[in-house]
């Protein structure tokens, strides 16, 4: 990840979501993105030039631009219609982006679609989390990473979310290791970022 004078950006020199430009770079806004905000806490993620990243919840692709930016290839997967026409029209400007319309819940019926990629991106904000990643675990390279956004009240509005964390951790077990767990806080409350990798 490239800072400039402790600004997170990404190689674009035009602006895309009306963001900044620094130096021929897109600033990186760590409260409109949770992967910003995930590297602005600590965590950088590599994101080498060689790399291809399946996206899930790839929304109006604000986080997808940034990190096509960077790497050679990002499919996103995206439900809803409207982000989707955003999407698309973001794809047809960026030969690296391959925008998916579909459900995470039913990889398969995109699966024909995907290659195995080096990193899994999910932020679906969905009860189902642990289930998605598992059903994807099948897509990630061995050695890649899985990182996943955990918004703790769409799981359990009421419950502790040390505990909804604890939850998702274990019912990723069979599939991923938990390597950290990040709050989100102060760029994005009751989330928490878990950076996993695939267990054989
Ligand atoms: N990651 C985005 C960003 O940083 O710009 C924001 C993602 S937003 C919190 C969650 C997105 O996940 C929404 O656009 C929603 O439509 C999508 N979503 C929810 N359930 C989904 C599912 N089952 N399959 C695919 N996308 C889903």
């Amino acid at each position: 990840m490239i800072w400039l004078d402790g600004v997170l950006v990404s190689p674009g020199s035009r602006s895309l979501h009306g963001e900044r430009i620094l130096r021929g770079h897109r600033v990186w806004d760590p409260y409109r993105s949770k992967l910003a905000a995930l590297a602005h806490l600590g965590h950088e993620v590599d994101l080498p030039s060689s790399l291809r990243v399946l996206y899930l919840g790839a929304a109006h692709g604000t986080t997808v631009s940034h990190i096509a930016d960077y790497v050679e290839c990002v499919y996103a997967v995206e439900i809803a219609p409207r982000p989707m026409q955003d999407l698309l029209s973001l794809a047809r400007q960026r030969e690296n982006i391959v925008p998916v319309m579909g459900d995470a819940t039913r990889p398969g019926e995109y699966a024909p679609f995907l290659e195995r990629v080096d990193l899994i991106y999910q932020d679906v904000a969905s009860p189902r989390q642990a289930e998605i990643a598992a059903a994807h675990r099948v897509f990630l390279e061995e050695g890649g990473t899985l990182i996943l956004m955990v918004k703790t009240r769409s799981i359990d509005a009421t419950a502790d979310p040390d505990a909804v964390t604890r939850q998702v951790t274990g019912a990723l077990a069979s599939c991923y290791r938990v390597k950290a767990v990040v709050p989100l806080e102060p760029y994005h409350r009751d989330h928490r970022a878990l950076v996993c990798e695939g267990v054989k």
